[in-house]
């Protein structure tokens, strides 16, 4: 088992092919990721021709305006397992109205979480305090912070409120000792690994388009970062994949 729990295949040149490498890279799931309603309709069709890819529904920090009323109704459709992206991006939004507003967004997306009873998929970037406090005014809310790159008390913060942390390839480059940092810390049964395709490559394959299956090359590096076999990590990762999001083998 191996599971990439954040990825965006509809922006990759060849969503199809790219569906081929991943599976005979052994990549037993995919989770497609939504950002904006525009996209939306392409996500919702990857899931629902491919068994192994799954779908969220959500507006992510940067387009976080408009009518978020859609969202809602495609979180009734069988394919549709969580809410998001969504959360806080302070480092592309440095006024206060565009950060109120993704506040408003994000509060929202947490509420229907609640309220239909899904994780949330949170994106979080220099904007620490307010999501986390965000995630405490949503009690009951289960999700992930995803692609963590923020601190380790950020994360314990929101470990202890039962939320999982997702790794994504920025592990494996260089200057990124902050995250192999959480990434050591996070318990076995709360992590999660990610390649956010088509950014972010891992290495070896880093500067190239990233797709899902690169998942693997964060697996083995997690695996040795952690001092675990890459197969427990794999089955671990998967595990606390299906246990969140209720899909996937
Ligand atoms: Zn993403």
């Amino acid at each position: 088992m191996l599971i990439d729990s954040h990825c965006h295949l509809n922006y990759l040149d060849d969503p199809e092919e790219a569906i081929g490498r991943a599976r005979e890279a052994g990549v037993t799931t995919c989770l497609c990721i939504s950002v904006d309603e525009a996209g939306f309709s392409a996500v919702k069709s990857l899931a629902t021709r491919h068994a192994d890819i799954w779908a969220t529904a959500g507006v992510h920090p940067d387009a976080a305006e408009g009518n978020l009323e859609w969202i809602e109704a495609e979180l009734a459709y069988e394919r549709v397992v969580a809410v998001g992206e969504t959360g806080l991006d302070y480092l592309h939004a440095d006024d206060a109205s565009a950060q109120a507003r993704q506040r408003e967004a994000f509060a929202l997306q947490l509420d229907l979480g609640i309220r239909h009873d899904m994780p949330v998929v949170v994106h979080t970037r220099q904007a620490e305090k307010d999501t986390l406090d965000l995630l405490q005014a949503h009690r009951g809310v289960k999700g992930v912070l995803h692609c963590f790159t923020e601190s380790w008390s950020m994360a314990k913060e929101a470990l202890d409120q039962g939320f999982y942390v997702s790794i994504s390839g920025i592990v494996t480059f260089k200057n990124a000792a902050n995250v192999r940092d959480v990434a050591a810390k996070v318990p076995a049964d709360r992590l999660l690994i990610e390649t956010d395709s088509p950014w972010l490559a891992p290495v070896p394959k880093r500067g190239k388009t990233n797709e899902p299956a690169y998942v693997a090359h964060t697996a083995e590096f997690l695996a040795e970062l952690r001092q675990t076999p890459v197969e427990t990590l794999r089955q671990g990762t998967a595990d606390n994949f299906i246990r969140l999001f209720g899909c996937g083998v």
